[in-house]
């Protein structure tokens, strides 16, 4: 029997991990260390600092005011900034006496689809033949672009902001890694953000679940994409802070709950969204409200995140929200859709701000008490709901940080709740 393959390590390193020479390097020796351990190590890169944003603005001010945003040209340009930043470490692992080869999504293997700004991961192709399995079996560090590939039609694609994250566990999961380490600025996933709620505990272990719902809430420390696709394949990750030495203090987030105990996981903010009203003729079907609008968004391609539709009297109200980019189209879309005297009006936008709970009914008191902190602090809730995984508060954006503030001193912190999941049974 040919000897056991030394474990394999995904590391992925976020945009903060790699903004200087000196971060680049720090890098470089933690992949050097690891790699001394005796495990072997895949790395996925986002592009350096801010250098995403800064590519954006760069194509804005060139577009002008007149100019449309072509998918194809903008993806081109912002999946350089991946490239730089893999060439980069590349030449700093070299430095440390660590053989790398850099590698653009492309050459990784990672195949999409076609959709410019949001494309899925639809394969990762080469098998041992791909530029990963070769430069691990030339005893190199890979090193491969996040946040790219490319379709089957020969470009190259981008995977929505954030989306390094979905390539290294996408990654991982195709190798059959052992583990993939997610490298931020922060050690850990928090039951609110560190650098802003201060009180905020950090979760040792989470759930595969708790992660997915805590991520969707906007705990921006882990792509939601990269969290379904973790959860899918089982795959352990640990989210853990590359600015710090010494042991390695993270969340690790696998299994599932083995516990039924009413808890709060945690309480995010997502901003950003627009809102679009309709309001349709009285009499009108739910086919030919909702579903009308979902299929129009549908074919205009903009992603519905939240409907919500009230029947009364003087007809049908939708309120629904799109990314902030894209609340003009929405509402070219669902004018076209829905004629007169059904009405149209992109409204200004709201935060939506969650407490990420699990057993919501047996808290109750402690959601009545944290409302009326709202209200004292002069947060004014726009809608609530309440279900058993949880509250969704709707406010003004400006308020949406005060809002997590004050649910987190009332719910976590006056509650002495211990943070984590209490009861997660590892994967067997
Ligand atoms: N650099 C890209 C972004 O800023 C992708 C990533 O960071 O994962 O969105
Ligand atoms: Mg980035």
């Amino acid at each position: 029997m040919p000897p056991a393959a030394p474990p394999l390590v995904v590391q992925k390193y976020g945009g903060s991990s790699l903004a200087t020479p000196a971060r680049l390097r720090r890098v470089a020796a933690r992949v050097a260390a690891v790699r001394r351990g005796g495990c072997r190590v895949v790395v996925v890169v986002s592009a350096m600092g801010d250098a995403t944003d800064a590519l954006l603005a760069l194509a804005a001010e060139v577009r002008g005011a007149g100019g449309a945003a072509d998918g194809r040209e903008l993806d081109l340009l912002l999946a350089t900034g991946e490239q730089a930043a893999a060439a980069l470490l590349a030449l700093a692992l070299a430095a440390e006496g660590v053989p790398a080869r850099a590698l653009t999504g492309a050459r990784a293997g990672l195949r999409t689809d076609g959709r410019h700004g949001d494309a899925r991961i639809v394969a990762l192709a080469g098998g041992r033949r791909g530029g990963v399995q070769r430069a691990l079996a030339a005893g190199c560090v890979p090193v491969v672009a996040g946040f790219q590939g490319l379709s089957r039609g020969g470009e190259v694609t981008t995977l929505g902001r954030g989306g390094s994250d979905t390539t290294a566990v996408a990654l991982a999961a195709a190798l059959g890694a052992d583990r993939c380490d997610i490298y931020t600025d922060v050690d850990g996933i928090f039951t609110a953000d560190p650098r802003r709620v201060p009180g905020a505990r950090r979760h040792d272990v989470l759930s595969h679940r708790d992660t997915l719902l805590l991520t969707h809430a906007g705990a921006g420390v882990l792509h939601p994409r990269a969290a379904a696709l973790a959860a899918a394949h089982c795959l352990t990750l640990r989210v853990l802070s590359s600015l710090e030495d010494g042991p390695e203090r993270g969340t690790r987030i696998e299994g599932e709950n083995t516990v039924e105990m009413p808890r709060i996981l945690g309480i995010a903010a997502a901003g950003g969204a627009a809102r679009v009203v309709v309001d349709a003729a009285a009499g009108a079907s739910m086919a030919e409200g909702p579903g009308a609008a979902l299929r129009a968004l549908a074919a205009a391609g903009v992603p519905v995140e939240h409907l919500e539709e009230k029947a009364g009297a003087g007809g049908r109200r939708m309120a629904l929200l799109v990314p902030a980019a894209q609340g003009d189209e929405a509402c070219r879309a669902l004018r076209a859709a829905f004629a007169e005297p059904a009405r149209v009006a992109l409204e200004p936008p709201v935060a939506r701000v969650t407490v990420v709970a699990s057993g919501m009914g047996a808290l109750a008191g402690r959601v009545a008490a944290a409302l009326a902190a709202l209200e004292a602090g002069g947060v004014d809730a726009e809608g609530l709901g309440i279900s058993p995984m949880g509250l969704t508060l709707w406010v003004a954006p400006g308020h949406a940080a005060r809002a997590v503030a004050l649910l987190h001193a009332v719910l976590v912190e006056e509650a002495g709740a211990a943070a984590g999941a209490g009861g997660v049974r590892r994967p067997a």
